[in-house]
């Protein structure tokens, strides 16, 4: 059975390249027909974030990256409080630092097996050694080094010994090391003098000369094995048949194939996969670009659907013309379903149009350059295939998002009412984190792990209790409070119900807490304005459905005050778009409208009394023109669920143009000077997308009053 794994440390968020790798593996066990699991590599305790894990997690689960055992970013399986999340499947624990009795077991047999010592080496004595490591041009001699040590010689020169060798090698077990008050580590004695070879899955055969190597660590003197003990050791266990892995270790790999052979496993294949390098080109793509962080991209407004096409690229291509793996069919939205369950259809089925095509001889070996326009490209292609209703969803949501303040931390908890359920429930700091059927989103933060949960929930039976009632939680407050910036303060100044409300309360620095209730009250505008909504009413309340999806009957998202006519007017935007978020609000037209001044309406080579006579001209054949595409106008506006409608809109925006433009030729009328100022009156701006966009998205009745607006001004 082809079982593979994916094994991301919890340093941070989900780093770009990380994803592109979780993307290959999902590939690569799907085309072998196999498996890949997902563990935590939790060992290095002094990198650890553990509110990273959770948005880590989150991130993979909007990509549609859910792999088919351990962690699970679908919350399913058994829940782990410290990280606060679930995994699945027999080859649990799968989060490293929940295993190290089993590392210890591995770690006493290769003591028992004289492979082992236990070493001395300070960080000031390992500056000495590599200092005379860059003169003697040798690999440090640990085991040598540890020897002087013990006998109170200087670590560089070769002296005399006389029975440490024996005392460094076999008196020792894991336990008594571990407790030994010279915090000693445990080193891994390699077998040089011979040569060993790998055959790599992607780059082929090579082979590593193990003198070269040095003595490493396998146990780190805080219990906690290395990256190179834990893993042998787990994909022993965990069965694993391949690892796909990032090319920065294949430097480790003798000392893995040496570490594999000593503890008598089976060594796995090995995949090191080429990094991913920065638009430059010359280094490796880093957190300095500022472009690595998985959900800043998303925050950003790039579309999930396109970040997994586009990386699928970075170091594969089909050896087609074939880029956009999904059909705009695909982009039909299934109003049963939320918006985020049609995302995961889709994605999964991305994935797997992806992996049809799939093979590792089209992988690079070498390194692939990150591209920022061929990324807008493909969310540009995919931007159009959404529905307007998708559309207008995503690009509300994101530009909610994006108000808020940054996150002081990665991973910084969003709690997520579900009113319908009376329940809360946990999740990440994520831009897309919004889930159906839950109703507000809270983004509390500080204090350690846990407080916020408990303060939110306790909060909330507080005013479920008194009201006897569901909860009602007000968005907009929430948000609103949310923006400002007040210091974290921790639970302990305040035991009350106020205490428990201010920890719905953002904060953008947890370095000055309050230190009494008169401070706190210096930030009482916003006191103010949620506990009027508290005071009044005993509880928060929340718009939950707006009035288009219960009309509707969507099971699908809320959208704040979007009506109807804003959701089909977002067709102008679509095309204008590069991420959802852009500035550009084409669509603003529609709603935000103002009559122009006459001067604005004029056109340059006419005077104002010829641009109002022309656009009079005009109002009788833009009837008859409407009349005629009547039908398709209202079939437009009912196609929001369509990715459909925006081909249908830019073929009836066509077929006005054609209409209009026939009809001035026929009537020998100067285009710039009836059209120009047509456009300007149905916009009210000098700038503005055709008026044949704007006759096509507009009213009918809409259309002739701005029209009028401009002709006879009140
Ligand atoms: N925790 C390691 C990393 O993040 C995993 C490497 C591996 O896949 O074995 O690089």
């Amino acid at each position: 059975m082809f079982r593979t794994r994916q094994a991301p440390s919890p340093t941070g968020y989900l780093h770009f390249g990380t994803a592109r790798t979780l993307l290959f593996t999902h590939y690569i066990s799907r085309i072998n027909n196999g498996m890949w699991y997902l563990r935590l590599d939790d060992t290095d305790r002094n990198r650890l974030q553990p509110d990273a894990v959770g948005s880590l997690l989150e991130s993979m689960r909007v990509l549609g990256l859910i792999p088919d055992e351990g962690l699970s970013p679908d919350k399913k399986g058994i829940k782990d409080d410290f990280y606060n999340v679930y995994s699945e499947g027999e080859y649990g624990p799968y989060i490293q630092s929940q295993r190290l009795e089993i590392y210890h077991k591995y770690a006493q047999q290769l003591i028992d097996q004289k492979l082992c010592y236990w070493s001395y080496v300070t960080p000031e004595i390992k500056e000495e050694l590599s200092t005379f490591k860059q003169i003697t041009k040798k690999p440090i001699d640990y085991f040598q080094a540890n020897l002087q040590i013990l006998s109170n010689a200087p670590v560089t020169e070769k002296t005399k010994l006389t029975n440490i060798e024996s005392e460094l090698e076999l008196f020792q077990s894991v336990s008594k090391g571990l407790n030994d008050n010279r915090k000693p580590d445990l080193k891994f004695r390699i077998n040089q003098d011979r040569i060993v070879e790998n055959d790599d899955m992607l780059l082929g055969k090579s082979k590593f000369d193990l003198n070269l190597e040095e003595d490493f660590t396998v146990l780190k003197s805080d219990g906690f094995p290395t990256y190179h003990l834990a893993h042998a050791v787990d994909d022993q266990l965990m069965n694993t048949s391949v690892n796909i892995r990032s090319q920065e270790w294949i430097s480790s790999l003798p000392k893995h194939i040496k570490l594999f052979e000593a503890l008598g496993f089976d060594k796995p294949v090995y995949m090191h996969v080429p990094p991913i390098l920065g638009e430059t080109g010359n280094k490796k793509m880093s957190k300095r670009d500022g472009n690595v962080n998985m959900e800043d991209w998303l925050k950003k407004g790039y579309l999930p659907e396109a970040i997994v096409n586009y990386l699928s690229f970075l170091g594969w291509n089909p050896g087609t013309d074939k880029e956009i793996y999904l059909d705009i069919d695909d982009f039909v939205l299934d109003t049963t379903k939320t918006i985020e369950e049609n995302k995961s259809i889709r994605l999964r089925k991305l994935l797997d149009n992806i992996s049809q095509d799939f093979s590792i001889d089209k992988m690079q070996k070498s390194p692939a350059r990150f591209s920022t326009d061929k990324l807008n490209w493909f969310n540009k292609e995919y931007l159009k295939m959404l529905s307007p209703y998708e559309f207008a969803y995503l690009s509300q949501k994101n530009k909610n998002i994006q108000q808020l303040p940054a996150p002081t931390r990665i991973g910084d908890y969003v709690y997520m009412v579900d009113v319908d359920n009376s329940r809360i429930l946990g999740g990440y700091d994520n831009s897309t984190t919004v889930m159906s059927g839950v109703d507000g989103i809270f983004y509390p933060i500080g204090g350690g792990r846990g407080e916020n949960q408990d303060s939110i929930e306790s909060l909330l039976r507080e005013i479920s209790e008194e009201t006897q009632d569901t909860i009602q939680v007000d968005a907009k407050e929430l948000l609103f409070i949310e923006q400002l910036n007040i210091p974290w303060e921790t639970s302990k100044e305040f035991n009350s119900k106020q205490m428990n409300i201010y920890h719905l309360i953002r904060s953008e620095s947890n370095t000055k807490p309050f230190i009494n209730i008169e401070d706190y009250n210096k930030y009482s505008n916003t006191w103010a304005s949620l506990n009027s909504v508290l005071g009044n009413n005993s509880y928060l309340t929340f718009p939950i459905y707006n009035e288009f999806c219960k009309k509707n009957n969507i099971k699908a998202p809320k959208l704040d005050s979007l009506s109807e006519s804003k959701i089909i007017s977002s067709i102008l935007d679509i095309p204008r778009r590069v991420t959802l978020i852009d500035d550009t609000s084409e669509s603003s037209i529609i709603h935000n409208y103002n009559v122009p001044t006459q001067d604005i309406v004029k056109w340059k080579k006419s005077t104002i009394e010829e641009t109002l006579e022309n656009l009079k001209v005009l109002k009788p054949t833009i009837k008859t023109i409407l009349d005629s595409v009547k039908n398709q106008k209202i079939n437009l506006s009912k196609s929001v669920f369509s990715p459909h409608t925006l081909t249908e809109f830019t073929k009836l925006s066509a077929e006005i143009e054609n209409k209009l433009k026939t009809n001035l030729k026929e009537n020998d009328m100067d285009f710039g000077a009836h059209l120009g100022p047509l456009r300007i009156a149905l916009s009210g701006l000098e700038r503005s997308p055709s008026p044949f966009e704007l006759l096509s998205i507009l009213d009918d009745t809409e259309i002739f009053n701005r029209i009028d607006n401009v002709i006879y001004p009140k």
